[in-house]
This record gives structure tokens, C-alpha cells and sequence, in this order.
């Protein structure tokens, strides 16, 4: 395939300046930017995302060339190039399509049965407590099946939300949706930060803004997460 082609041509190139053996590499259809490295002997091989198809030559060369330098010392950070393709609308635009094909279990939907996640946006923006600019290239999606585990979720590359059905009822109060809500924009609010705890401090301050956190939390816990 050609797409593996290319791949296998920049990964000899980079890998040969470090003096690294390399087999044959492919890419893959993961849900998220990840890559896998394996030894056979004394070569590696890398199964990369799919996603990477997408990028241009100078993003996937400084791809590889982390996932190469990374067999001796590892960085925890994507290279600048990589970083602003994942930031770009062109990553969006591309790779979000497909990403949300591989979402299992997810409605398509701002629209539930009971509750409307758009109505739920505007109230949090009428409190001030969200922003337009919070949503910016932002998708929002109810699940299709209940999940009561994790009752909100947030792919802060993708810029999707997806918030589970269990919430979407007459009987869960719309404080304790918009709660969750809100804490889930928060996350695309803070964007990608690799290497940074993803409930830190900086996090609690504004999800602490919103009025009866505390509440909302035991509500979900006592009435979902038992079930
Ligand atoms: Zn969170």
C-alpha cells in the first residue's frame, strides 16, 4: 500500500542516521494518536495511527524521528511541528471524521430524549461560566448507550464531547447535567497539555466555579455510578 510506503521511506531515512535497524512498518487504524514499537531481533518495528496518513511529509518525519529517538531516551513531549498539526483545523477537518466512525458508542446527537446538551451550553454561557471561544471547532455528542461509570468524556485533540445517556432523563436534574457538562468543557478550555495532571490545580479552580460541584458529584455517584 502506498500510504505504508511512504511511511517505511521516512522511517529508514531517520532511522538510518541513528544507526537503527528497522523492519516493516504499517500504519493502523487505532481511535487514538498512538504508535506501538516492537523488536523482531534487532529490528523495530512501529505500527503508527492511521491518523498520520493525513499529516504532510515535514510533520510525519518529526513524528518518526520522536519515535525513533525515544528508543534512547524518551520524550514526553510532541515535537513543535507535530503540535501544531495536532492543534490545526486541517487535523480536525481530516482525522476527526474518522475518529468519530470508530467511536462506538456514540449517538451523533446534541438532541436526547429528555434533555438537549445545546440548552445546556447556553445556560452555562448565560452563567458566565462558558465561553464562545470554548467552542471553538468544539463536537458535542450524547452516547448511545448508558454509560454509568463515566458519565462525561473529553478527546481534547478531537475537540469532542461525549456525554452519557444516563444523564439524558426527567430524573436526573439539569444542574447535575450541565455540572458535567461544564466540567467537560473545561477540559477543551485547558486544551492538550501532555505531562500535566488533567484534574490540577489550575483545573479545580474553575470547576469550582460552578455552584453546588459537590452536590452534583454525589448526585452522580449515589443515583448512577452504583448501577
Ligand atoms: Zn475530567
Amino acid at each position: 500500500m502506498k500510504d505504508n510506503e511512504r511511511l517505511n521511506r521516512t522511517i529508514k531515512e531517520i532511522a538510518s542516521k541513528y544507526n537503527i535497524e528497522t523492519g516493516e512498518s504499517e500504519f493502523c487504524k487505532f481511535t487514538k494518536i498512538k504508535y506501538v514499537r516492537y523488536v523482531t531481533g534487532n529490528r523495530h518495528v512501529f505500527k503508527i495511527s492511521d491518523y498520520l496518513v493525513k499529516a504532510p511529509d515535514d510533520v510525519l518525519e518529526a513524528y518518526v524521528e520522536t519515535m525513533i529517538t525515544n528508543i534512547f531516551r524518551k520524550n514526553k513531549y510532541y515535537p513543535s511541528k507535530v503540535m501544531d498539526w495536532l492543534l490545526s483545523d486541517e487535523f480536525l477537518i481530516s482525522c476527526r471524521p474518522i475518529r468519530l466512525q470508530r467511536s462506538k458508542n456514540i449517538s451523533g446527537n446534541t438532541v436526547g430524549k429528555a434533555r438537549d446538551l445545546g440548552e445546556s451550553l447556553d445556560r452555562l454561557m448565560d452563567m458566565g461560566l462558558v465561553e464562545e471561544s470554548d467552542l471553538d471547532g468544539a463536537y458535542y455528542t450524547w452516547t448511545s448507550r448508558p454509560n454509568y461509570r463515566k458519565v462525561g468524556e473529553c478527546d481534547i485533540l478531537f475537540r469532542t464531547v461525549t456525554i452519557s445517556c444516563a444523564l439524558d432523563s426527567e430524573k436526573v436534574p439539569e444542574k447535575v447535567l450541565d455540572y458535567v457538562v461544564y466540567h467537560e468543557t473545561v477540559h477543551l478550555r485547558r486544551g492538550y497539555r501532555p505531562g500535566e495532571a488533567a484534574h490540577g490545580r489550575k483545573f479545580k479552580e474553575l470547576e469550582n466555579l460552578y455552584p453546588d460541584g459537590k452536590w452534583c458529584n454525589d448526585f452522580i455517584s449515589r443515583n448512577l455510578r452504583k448501577k
